[in-house]
């Protein structure tokens, strides 16, 4: 290496220069991609090395190339079946990316054509449906694969996408998923637009028994009303159903965000003593638990004597702190400020939690 270095001019000093450098998988696959693209130049390379090629077009989303590609390569006169339908799969999940999904569609077909059901060529499919908003579709497909809790997932979709709730395609999807927090919800959402409370009470006692204690909270958030962070909770559920409401909780395993939300719902009828209880009802299970400490600081408030700077910096923090995003993905940290089913960073189902600490990490 010192006649490098010496032919460079650098000095001994400088030999970190040298030592390898943290791998870049961006710089790399634009590597791969110049020298493969160089060996097709000279001669038709071999169907996995242009295939390869396509993928890593796709990866660095240069569609265009990566269709072209393949489209070529299906021109090619010496491939057997099992090459035509993966570069037809292939071409189709180009097309899914370049959102053109007609296309895509078309694609996927012909690679089911000549290499039968495979469960990664369903699996694009039922994507597909969904990506384009055939909800109905989505969820056939998903059941036909056995996946019931994406099938649930997407009758409920479908139930809620016309101008009134279609209750039949709820119970469909309970009957599928008997656990899916999203039809329990859309249904519940449904009476609270009716206004029809004994229902919904009715409905979260039933849900809240299936759908297991993680995911309870999903069942109470819409009646609270979280839209105007300015604001305490506002109460949705009216004053004469809290207590049918309340009953309802204790009867369920002890669950913080049960505690938490019945504590909510309290404050917001004025029955500010019986909140503060159970708050800390809440505090006990996890004493960490910052919204039950926000929640009972709040309540506090009025009890304190503060100068006007003090008051003043209290509300910014205070205002900040119900800004923060309530919820987090169980499996990868993604924080949310809305509820979701498909965390949409790593596509997991179900792995939303509240989020406990105001420290937890990720974004
Ligand atoms: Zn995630």
């Amino acid at each position: 290496m010192q006649w490098l270095k010496s032919l460079l001019g650098l000095r001994d000093d400088y030999t970190d220069l040298f030592l390898p450098v943290p791998p870049n998988p961006a710089q790399d696959a634009l590597a791969a991609i110049d020298d493969l693209s160089r060996a097709m130049k000279n001669h038709q390379g071999a169907v996995e090395t242009c295939s390869a090629l396509g993928n890593l077009y796709r990866m660095r989303g240069e569609l265009d190339r990566a269709i072209q590609m393949r489209s070529s390569l299906l021109q090619r006169p010496d491939l057997d079946r099992e090459d035509q339908a993966r570069i037809w799969f292939e071409l189709g999940r180009d097309y899914s990316r370049a959102g053109i999904l007609d296309r895509a569609h078309e694609a996927l077909l012909r690679c089911r054509e000549i290499g039968g059901d495979i469960p990664a060529l369903e699996l694009e499919l039922a994507l597909l449906h969904a990506k384009g908003g055939d909800f109905m579709a989505a969820s056939r497909q998903y059941a036909k694969m056995g996946h019931a809790p994406q099938a649930a997932h997407y009758l409920v979709r479908a139930a809620a996408s016309g101008d009134a709730t279609d209750l039949g395609l709820l119970a469909e999807a309970r009957e599928i998923y008997p656990a899916s927090p999203e039809a329990w919800l859309e249904g519940i959402m449904h009476q609270i637009r009716r206004e029809d409370w004994d229902e919904v009470v009715s409905l979260l006692d039933q849900g809240l028994g299936v759908v297991g204690p993680h995911l309870g909270f999903v069942l109470l958030d819409p009646l609270l009303d979280f839209d105007d962070p300015a604001t305490p909770v506002k109460a949705i559920l009216p004053a004469d159903s809290l207590d049918a409401l309340l009953a309802v909780i204790d009867r369920h395993p002890p669950d913080l965000s049960s505690l938490y939300c019945a504590g909510c719902l309290l404050r917001a009828h004025g029955r500010v003593e019986e909140a503060k209880t159970w708050q800390e009802k809440a505090l006990l299970l996890n004493p960490a638990y910052w919204p039950a400490r926000l929640e009972l600081l709040t309540m506090s408030l009025p009890e304190q004597r503060m100068t006007p700077v003090f008051t003043l910096q209290l509300d910014f923090l205070l205002h900040r702190a119900r800004e923060a995003k309530r919820f987090v993905c169980g499996r990868c940290g993604l924080k949310r400020g809305q509820i979701f089913f498909c965390c949409p960073k790593c596509l997991s189902w179900h792995s939303i939690t509240i989020r406990q600490l105001l420290s937890d990490e990720a974004s």
